[in-house]
């Protein structure tokens, strides 16, 4: 029996290989529940670069009502990934769920070893203080021919690769109205 690339990937683990002409299950005398059995697929793009790889998303409803990410994997009726994922696009479910996510502002005084939990204003005039303070200290309205530039030279800013086209955007539009001439982004390092 011939099986391409991509029907193999959609056949998968869930028909147990029987599509295959052979059952995985008999074999090893197991029969597993699925994690994702009865969980609603949803088709959704990978939000990391511009190849733009299609992915599904398995969502289900939790004993509490809740609704409950459980897998997000490469779409195989895709044409541009065909089922698979670079290992970037393979965590996208840690985009929504993870342990280790830190979901509050963390801030380390100058020469403290330690980090301390800081509420969101304390994080964010402290920003707002350093950027100035940097932007003040660093902008340049004339190079050395004498043609006006306005521009700061002190800040650089990095994107995550997380970021979606309109954050990437306001971002951008954010920075350039600082002046600042030194953006780059991760998805491209
Ligand atoms: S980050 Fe990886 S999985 Fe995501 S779109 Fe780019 S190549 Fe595809």
């Amino acid at each position: 029996m011939e099986v391409s690339r991509r029907q193999f990937l959609s056949i998968g683990p869930v028909a147990g290989g029987s599509a295959l002409g052979f059952d995985l299950t008999a074999s090893i005398g197991v029969k597993q529940r699925l994690r994702i059995e009865g969980a609603t697929l949803s088709h959704s793009l990978c939000p990391y670069c511009a190849v733009g790889c299609s992915l599904v998303a398995y969502t289900k409803k939790a004993a509490n009502g809740k609704t409950e990410l459980l897998q997000i994997e490469g779409d195989p009726d895709s044409p541009v990934n065909e089922g698979t994922l670079c290992p970037k696009g393979a965590t996208a479910l840690q985009l929504a769920v993870s342990r280790r996510r830190v979901p509050h502002p963390l801030y380390r005084a100058p020469g403290a070893g330690e980090w301390q939990r800081v509420s969101w204003e304390f994080a964010l005039n402290r920003l707002a203080r350093n950027i100035k303070a940097a932007r003040d200290a660093t902008f340049v309205t004339q190079d050395a021919d004498g043609n006006v530039v306005n521009r700061c030279e002190g800040i650089a800013f990095a994107g995550g690769a997380a970021f979606s086209s309109e954050e990437g955007y306001l971002a951008t539009k954010l920075m350039r109205g600082l002046g600042l001439v030194h953006l780059e982004q991760q998805a491209r390092v």
